[in-house]
């Protein structure tokens, strides 16, 4: 029988996959009064608050550029319509994504042509790269997965002996470094997403193009705005593609906090890191039971927007976790060469590393605000759901 007077009728905290409420808390002023001030002067769309997000936005990723858009989807868009991307084109790109990146190609009416990922970092394997480019590649779209860049220096260097401009998909690795230098900024183009969970995220859906090539930031702030060139007038074809000014208001009050959450991010990545190296994981080989850690190559940094551990059993320790009150995440369960819509582009099998990570990929609760307390109780309920599972 329970006793009534007992002292912790608290229930445990629930830890969360991504704690926005956590985040709010902390900008909470801020945030009512940068939204007030919109309300206030009532330009919602094409506000102050967006020429300020553009520059401290360009100013961070090392760009000349930065052109703010309506979601990471829409930042891939505008990009590939910037380079022309049409009918009949490739471009080439990994197919261990989430789905925007291959979407926008095909929506183009151009070919994703799909290229295996290196084992330990899930980016697309630069030594796989040039033997996939075709006399009607028109560009490369890697992908910088989980929060860490993809090999950019070896990508560029293929896509420059080639011709061909690269288009970084940067909606997950905002905030993280490759040899002293940004992602975003990186490539010709680089795209981002500020969807909640990503690791800037607003209240709804936003993202952003950056680059250093004056030409390019032109065309795509065009077709950010149905390609017009002046009010009226569309000098090239385009879409809605505009970010909105309560949207850059709430981006603005995350961006002052941003560089503390990034290395908090770090912080709580290495954190767990550490204590799975501790049981025995290792971030280049599985151990014993099956557990591989994030490798974070060397001269990168990681913003970890995902802690993304590869393990037996996947499906049951993830069940197993579950039970236990840890929610994890499959990103993603299914490569996109091998989904119904983009089957047609690519033999299936000619991706096994992606296929293979696809089955044993699990995503840990991870945001800024985990406790040392709760990185303890998810690795522990972690190693208790592995031995769980392989009884
Ligand atoms: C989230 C994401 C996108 C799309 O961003 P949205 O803002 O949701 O449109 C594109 N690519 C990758 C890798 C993503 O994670």
């Amino acid at each position: 029988m329970p006793c009534p007077t007992a002292a912790s009728t608290d229930p445990p905290a629930t830890i969360r996959m991504v704690d926005l409420q956590a985040q709010y808390r902390r900008i909470e002023a801020d945030v009512q009064a940068r939204i007030a001030a919109v309300l206030a002067h009532g330009q919602f769309i094409g506000g102050p608050e967006i020429v300020e997000l553009e520059a401290r936005l360009a100013d961070y990723v090392g760009v000349a550029h930065g052109i703010a858009v309506s979601s990471g989807t829409d930042a891939l868009l505008v990009a590939l319509l910037a380079l022309g991307v049409g009918p009949g084109d490739e471009v080439v790109t990994t197919p261990f994504t989430f789905v925007a990146t291959v979407e926008v190609i095909a929506l183009l009416g151009a070919r994703p042509v799909f290229v295996d990922i290196d084992p330990a970092t899930y980016n697309l394997d630069p030594a796989l790269l040039a033997a996939a480019i075709t006399p009607r590649t028109r560009a490369i779209l890697p992908v910088s997965l989980y929060g860490q860049c993809a090999d950019l220096d070896a990508i560029n260097a293929v896509a420059a002996r080639h011709g061909l401009p690269v288009i970084e998909d940067a909606a997950q690795s905002l905030g993280a470094s490759y040899r002293g230098r940004r992602s975003g900024g990186l490539c010709h183009i680089g795209c981002t997403s500020f969807f909640p969970s990503k690791p800037l995220g607003c209240y709804g859906d936003g993202g952003a193009c950056f680059t250093d090539d004056a030409a390019l930031a032109t065309a795509m702030r065009q077709i950010r705005e149905h390609g017009q060139d002046r009010r009226y007038h569309h000098a090239r074809l385009g879409i809605n593609g505009r970010l909105d000014s309560l949207q850059a208001a709430v981006l603005l009050a995350k961006l002052a906090i941003f560089d503390d959450e990034v290395a908090r991010r770090g912080r709580i990545g290495g954190g767990y890191s550490e204590r799975l190296q501790g049981q025995g994981a290792h971030s280049t080989a599985s151990a014993d039971n099956g557990l591989l850690l994030p490798h974070i190559a060397p001269g990168c940094s990681s913003v970890y927007a995902q802690y993304t551990i590869q393990v037996d059993t996947r499906d049951a320790v993830q069940a197993a976790l579950s039970a236990r009150g840890i929610p994890t995440a499959v990103h993603y369960p299914v490569p996109l060469n091998a989904q119904p819509a983009y089957a047609g582009y690519c033999c299936q099998d000619c991706t096994p590393v992606a296929a293979r990570a696809a089955e044993r990929v699990l995503s840990l609760p991870m945001h800024p605000y985990l406790t040392d307390a709760e990185l303890d109780a998810v690795v522990a309920a972690l190693l208790a759901a592995i031995a769980d599972s392989a009884i």
